[in-house]
Parts: C-alpha cells; structure tokens; sequence
C-alpha cells in the first residue's frame, strides 16, 4: 500500500470536479481571517482552524463553508484563495484542473464581475507560472439561488468571457431543485460555445441524471453516481462516453452513500462507464485528490496500471484540446513505464 500511495502521489493527474471555495486549504483561509480580522468568526490560527473545519454533521459543514465564503470580500482575496487551490493542486502533481466557479456567489456579495474575472485571470497565469499547472474554469449557477441567480451567472460568463472559461455548471442541493428549469441558461451558454457539466444523480435518483442529459445538453455529470440504479442509464453513458465525475469522499461525508464500501464506483466502473476520480472540497472534507485515488484504487482492487488507466481516463473526459491531451496521455505512459520497472 504504501508502495502505491508513493505511486499515486507522483502519478501526473488532472481533477476535473473540485470547488474554488471548497478547495481553500487552511493556509488560505488563516490568512484571509488575518486580512479580516475582528469581522469573522473565522479563527487566523491554522491550529484553531482544524478544530473549526471539523463538522459535526452536514448542517455545519454547510454554516462553515459559508463563513469561508464569507471572506472573500474584495479581487485580492480572490486572487490569493486562487492562487492558493492552484498550489495545493499542483503539489499533488495534478497538471491541469477544471475549477468550479460560482461567482453569483461573490459578485451578489460585492465585488464587481469585471474585477473578480479580472483576480481568477490573474490568478491562472501566475499559477501557470509559479505552479507549472494549467487551470480552466467552470462557471456554476448556484441551484439553491434559483433562476435569478441562472440569469446573473450567464450574464457574467457571456459578457466578461474570461479566457479561462470552458464550462457552465450546475451545483447546490438537487432535492428541490429540479434540473428541467435550468434548460433556457444552459442552450445560451452551449449556443456561445461554452460545454455543459451540471452536477446530477448525487443525492437524487437516475431520472436527475436524464434530465441532465436531455434537458441540459450534458457532456459530463458531476457525480452521476444514482445511474448505478438504472441499466439502461448506464448503458447510455457507456456508449455515449459520457463521463461520470465521481467524488467517494465527498459521497461519504455529505451521507449520499453511506459509507466507502457500499460506494457505486465498482458498479459503475463494471458496466463500462468512463469514470474519473475527483475531489470535490477537499480539506472541507478531510480528502486529497491523491487519497481519492487511493480509495479508488482499493475499491477496484487495483494497482499501478490501473491507477494509471484512472487517470488517463480523467485526460480523455477533460475538455483539453487533443494535442494537450494527447502530451499529458504521453506523460501518464512515460511515468508508469518508468515505476513499473
Ligand atoms: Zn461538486
């Protein structure tokens, strides 16, 4: 095992399903509480904030997620969560990230569109720099906030169109929130060329999961992991490639699944759908993108090869042009052929 953990860790990987917000490592958010000190519950002190990022249930994950969100008050916090997830990726050796984006969630908080795009921008070329990792972004209508909150988030994609754009999303809770609505946003962001990646089947059944593939034009399901109970599901998955962007941690900690060894992956995995492993809000839930892997590979029962295969399968699902995925697949064969001797 620990032979695979080395393996893992140095494996070349991409993560296609993690959140700005949710991805602020407790160094980050040590030193926004600073730059805001006395106007958040937020504590500066990294060691007081792993007692603080310990939740006692689903309830509070939510209450702290937001008081983080509640930090980002102007561009320059913005730039440095950025630029902090961008380091804590590429420390893992991750090359290139699709990052969920909700900036309704900022922009309705203050900090005008022009400048936030302007900070993420920023952000990624001194990541690309610094890090040696390229980032992407995907921007998500917060599903809780409704149909306003639709309009505001297409709004700022279509008319500040940062270079880093590719995606439009779908995330927030799914009970209540029935997909089919969303459809009017997502046939402008697709018709101006943005992909569609709306979380899907996380918390609800397969039918979610169709009207995400009907009504919202999908070409990956963030999670997606209800379909396991739908053959007919899965066998349109598997044929259509689409992927499924699936996070077992984060499944755990939110109780859609009730623990890692009933998680669906292997089921999902056995009907020949394209998987990938993902991370989704890490230190919020206590994961890395490597310890992902790590899960994966015990759930599967695989070893080298098979992590390997995982993450080229996360380069095939990945909107990178095909000579950057055709270099990074390079990479990943380069890698394992070297640890494999
Ligand atoms: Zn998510």
């Amino acid at each position: 095992m620990t032979d695979l953990s080395a393996f893992i860790a140095d494996l070349p990987k991409v993560e296609l399903h993690v959140h700005h917000v949710g991805s602020a490592s407790p160094r980050a958010v040590a030193e926004l509480a600073a730059r805001h000190a006395g106007r958040t519950p937020v504590p500066a002190d990294p060691a007081a904030l792993a007692d603080y990022f310990a939740f006692r249930d689903f309830a509070h994950f939510i209450e702290v997620y937001l008081s983080v969100v509640d930090l980002i008050r102007d561009p320059e916090d913005v730039w440095i969560l950025t630029h902090e997830v961008a380091r804590q990726l590429a420390r893992q050796q991750v090359r290139y990230a699709e990052l969920t984006i909700t900036p309704y969630s900022h922009v309705s908080r203050g900090i005008p569109a022009p400048a936030f795009c302007e900070a993420i921008e920023d952000a990624r070329k001194r990541a690309e720099a610094d890090f040696g990792i390229a980032l992407r972004w995907c921007f998500d209508i917060p599903g809780e906030a409704g149909l306003p909150a639709a309009e505001e988030t297409l709004r700022i994609a279509l008319e500040e169109r940062p270079d880093g754009l590719i995606s439009f999303g779908l995330g927030g809770p799914e009970i209540g929130v029935p997909r089919p609505q969303f459809k009017p946003y997502f046939d402008r962001a697709r018709a101006a060329g943005l992909r569609s990646v709306p979380h899907a089947g996380e918390t609800t059944g397969p039918q979610t999961v169709w009207d995400a593939l009907r009504d919202l034009g999908a070409e990956r399901i963030g999670h997606g992991i209800s379909a396991a109970a739908d053959p007919e599901l899965l066998a349109h998955l598997a044929q259509r490639r689409i992927a499924l962007e699936v996070c077992p941690t984060s499944n755990v900690r939110t109780r859609a699944v009730a623990s890692l060894d009933e998680h669906p992956l292997p089921r999902l995995v056995e009907a020949g759908v394209l998987v990938t492993i993902n991370s989704d809000d890490p230190p919020m839930f206590g994961t890395t993108l490597d310890d992902e892997y790590a899960v994966a590979a015990r759930l599967l029962g695989l070893g080298p090869d098979g992590v390997a295969a995982l993450a080229r399968d996360a380069v095939t699902a990945s909107f990178l042009e095909p000579g950057e995925k055709a270099r990074l697949t390079a990479e990943i064969d380069a890698y394992a052929a070297v640890a494999a001797r």
